[in-house]
């Protein structure tokens, strides 16, 4: 027994106890709320999208879950694949309880992130000539466009014809925000955007032995849109040359056929000229007739919406060389009292009277109206074949212009050649009056072809 410590114990001693106590206690105390705490706190994530803290998820896979949830029902949304374009960044954190997690099924935390996250949307685009024109959800529908503007001429490939598109066209694919999302088309709607028609006037030059009907024919087109493309135009007379409107129909997207064939075809001979001293100046006579040849061509036919536009001569080989047309060509000097088959005005003066038909006779020339006395001159070369007086004809001087042409000139006041005589074109032969069948004072004039009179009017120039 220590009753001797027990009683030894004095107040002292008593306070040094105390205070250990205390500190023990207050050792535990502390370690038991740090550890409680530790405890009842939460570990979490806080989430960052693009670098912007936009809440706190209890795991890394809730939000993930919560994000993928978003794409698909964009997915749906839309009809075609939908990607995440935000960067998605988590921290650790350590919450004392879970209030403030987003929790994937709540609807609102999903409209709360669905308007932070960025998404992008992949789409095609037909592109035409660099610009996109219409945009769809797959790549099938813009090709399903594309195939059937191509489609009526599909068939035309049997005969070696080339279908493709007068535009560069193709399609593109394209990931855009689904913020900037384009309209997106069904194929239907697309085409007939498309081949909205944007006429456009285009020309076409008469060919030798075309027809308005045979053109219209030809090129799938109404008589009717000709004559009205070409106001004025008289369909019954269309010339070699003549350049016609021809309204064709114009599209966002064109298509283009080719055709390449070879053919052979006839090789056209060139003229050369000789000169030889036996000709006068003017005259010419073949002295070998050309001969054509034969060629290989080799053309590419191009239309455009089934519509001709242009014939290229890709190449030209010779077969069979042609022969040339070897012609003389006169230098010799032509005598100025020798006809050049052209007929000059007789006189100057007003027409009073035409060729043909005069008061139930003919009238066999023209009457030109010219005051007494004036000149009268060849209206050709050649040789008089009468001067002096001719009944109705009064004073009548006749050329024999020696190729087949004489020409009268009659009810002259006087005459300045005798019969025999050369005269020149535009030598004065005889002057105005009215001697004869004459009511004043004219020149009746005259061309006859061996001997048949002619309207002069179509001699003279
Ligand atoms: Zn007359």
């Amino acid at each position: 027994m220590q009753k001797s410590d027990i009683v030894k114990m004095d107040g002292t001693d008593m306070k040094k106890i105390d205070k250990k106590i205390l500190m023990i206690l207050m050792v535990v105390i502390t370690t038991v709320t740090v550890v409680v705490m530790l405890v009842r706190s939460t570990k979490a994530y806080e989430v960052f999208l693009d670098d912007r803290s936009i809440g706190i998820v209890d795991s890394q896979s809730t939000f993930t879950e919560l994000v993928e949830n978003i794409r698909k029902q964009a997915e749906s949304r839309y009809g075609t694949e939908v990607f995440v374009a935000s960067k998605i960044d988590y921290k650790e954190v350590y919450l004392p309880d879970s209030g403030r997690i987003i929790n994937a099924a709540s609807g609102e935390s999903i409209s709360q992130v669905a308007d932070s996250v960025l998404l992008e949307v992949k789409i095609y685009a037909i592109n035409v000539d660099g610009e996109d024109i219409a945009y769809f959800r797959d790549r099938a529908s813009a090709e399903q466009v594309l195939e059937q503007i191509k489609a009526p001429y599909v068939q035309d490939a049997e005969n070696g014809v080339v279908t493709t598109f007068v535009e560069a066209v193709c399609i593109k694919e394209r990931i855009v925000p689904s913020s900037e999302l384009p309209e997106l088309q069904d194929p239907e709607e697309a085409y007939s955007d498309i081949m909205q028609e944007n006429e456009t006037i285009k020309k076409y030059v008469v060919q030798k032995g075309d027809t308005v009907s045979e053109i219209a024919e030809r090129l799938g087109i109404r008589v009717k849109d000709i004559e009205k493309a070409n106001p004025g135009l008289n369909i019954h007379r269309i010339s070699i040359g003549q350049e016609l409107n021809l309204s064709v129909p114009r599209y966002r997207i064109n298509v283009m056929q080719t055709k390449t064939t070879v053919y052979e075809d006839a090789a056209p001979y060139r003229v050369e000229y000789e000169e030889t001293d036996e000709l006068y100046k003017g005259e010419t006579k073949v002295k070998v007739r050309g001969e054509e040849g034969k060629k290989l061509v080799k053309a590419c036919y191009i239309s455009i919406n089934g519509y001709p536009e242009e014939t290229r001569i890709l190449d030209d080989t010779i077969l069979e060389e042609p022969k040339p047309e070897i012609v003389l060509k006169g230098t010799k000097e032509r005598p100025r009292t020798m006809a050049y088959g052209v007929f000059y005005w007789p006189s100057r003066g007003r027409i009073t009277s035409r060729y043909g038909p005069r008061w139930g006779e003919r009238h066999s020339g023209i009457d030109i109206a010219a005051s007494k006395g004036s000149a009268i001159k060849a209206a050709d070369g050649g040789v008089v074949k009468f001067a002096g007086w001719n009944g109705n004809y009064g004073k009548l001087v006749i050329i024999d212009h020696e190729n087949g042409y004489t020409t009268y000139y009659g009810h002259c006041n006087t005459i300045k050649v005798k019969t025999g005589q050369r005269v020149a074109r535009g030598e004065v032969i005889a002057t105005v009056g009215e001697t004869g069948r004459a009511t004043g004072p004219h020149l009746h004039f005259e061309v006859r072809k061996n001997g048949v009179p002619v309207n002069p009017l179509n001699y003279i120039k």
